[in-house]
C-alpha cells in the first residue's frame, strides 16, 4: 500500500478507527525519514456532533506532533450537512454526505501535496459495503471500494485502506488499550438503514460461522479482478463547474449540490 517516500493524507474523523490508524501510521512514518504524514479532517457542519470529534482529532495530532488540516463543507461547497437535511428531508443524508466528504478529502490531500489518501475503513465496514453494493444491484461499484484504489489514468490520488482486514472489535480493543479518547456518540442524522441491517446480519453470521466477514472480503477481491477485466477504462473530462475529473459533464458532487443549494 505504501512506499518509503509517500506523503500520506490520513482522513481523520476523530472516531476510534481513524485515531487508531493515526497512531499506527505515526509509528510507521517515523521509521522512514523520507515519508510524511498529514491528518486531514472534514467539518461537514453537523452541530453537536462533528465539533467534539474535531477537537479530539486536533488534540491527538497535537500529542503525536502530526500536521493537521481541517476543511469544511461550508467553505468548499457553501452548505453544510445540517442545511442539506433541512432542504432535502426526503433524501438519506448519508448519500450526499459521503460524496461531499470524498471530494473534500481529495481537495485537502491535493492542497497539502499528498501522494496517497489513507482511510480507516475496517473489515466490518468493508464486508458491509460488499453486500450493500450487491443488494443495491450495483456490483460494478465493488471496483471502487477496493482496499487499494489506483487510478490508471493518474487523475485521482491513490486511496488505501490499511485496516481493511482488521475486525472492528480489534480496532476498538487497540483504541481502548492505547487509552485513545475517541468520539462515541453516533451521527444525529442516523446511519443508512440498509447498512445497519447488513451490520446486524453480518455480526450474527460471524458469531455463528466465524470468519464470514473475512470470506466475504476475499470473495470481493476475487470478484474485483474479474470485474476490472470486463470494465472498460472510461475517459475523463474536467467537471464544467469545479474542474475535477469526471466521466460526465458535471461531477457527482456538483450534480448533488445543484439539487440542494439554491
Ligand atoms: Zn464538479
Amino acid at each position: 500500500m505504501l512506499t518509503h517516500d509517500d506523503h500520506i493524507a490520513l482522513a481523520l474523523s476523530g472516531g476510534k478507527d481513524s485515531l487508531t490508524l493515526l497512531n499506527i501510521l505515526v509509528k510507521l512514518e517515523r521509521r522512514f525519514p523520507r515519508s510524511r504524514l498529514t491528518a486531514v479532517s472534514v467539518d461537514e457542519g453537523i452541530e453537536g456532533y462533528r465539533d467534539e470529534a474535531l477537537l479530539l482529532a486536533a488534540k491527538e495530532c497535537g500529542r503525536l506532533d502530526v500536521e493537521h488540516v481541517t476543511v469544511s463543507y461550508k467553505e468548499l461547497f457553501g452548505t453544510t450537512t445540517d442545511e442539506i437535511v433541512e432542504t432535502r428531508p426526503d433524501k438519506t443524508p448519508c448519500a450526499y454526505c459521503g460524496v461531499l466528504r470524498r471530494k473534500a478529502i481529495n481537495k485537502a490531500a491535493l492542497m497539502v501535496g499528498a501522494t496517497k489518501i489513507a482511510t480507516a475503513h475496517n473489515l466490518d465496514d468493508e464486508a458491509q459495503t460488499v453486500l450493500l453494493n450487491i443488494l443495491h444491484g450495483d456490483p460494478m461499484r465493488l471496483i471502487r471500494s477496493a482496499p487499494v484504489l489506483r487510478d490508471v489514468r493518474g487523475r485521482f490520488l491513490t486511496r488505501i485502506k490499511p485496516l481493511c482486514d482488521i475486525p472492528e472489535k480489534e480496532v476498538v480493543l487497540y483504541a481502548y488499550l492505547s487509552g485513545l479518547e475517541f468520539q462515541s456518540i453516533a451521527c444525529p442524522h442516523g446511519a443508512e438503514a440498509l447498512r445497519n441491517d447488513i451490520r446486524v446480519f453480518l455480526n450474527q453470521m460471524d458469531q455463528r460461522h466465524p470468519g464470514t466477514k473475512f470470506t466475504l472480503q476475499r470473495s470481493a477481491e476475487r470478484l474485483r479482478e474479474l470485474l476490472i477485466e470486463s470494465a472498460p477504462v472510461v475517459e475523463l473530462n474536467d467537471c464544467e463547474r469545479c474542474g475535477d475529473p469526471t466521466p460526465h459533464r458535471l461531477c457527482e458532487a456538483c450534480i448533488m449540490l445543484e439539487t440542494v443549494v439554491a
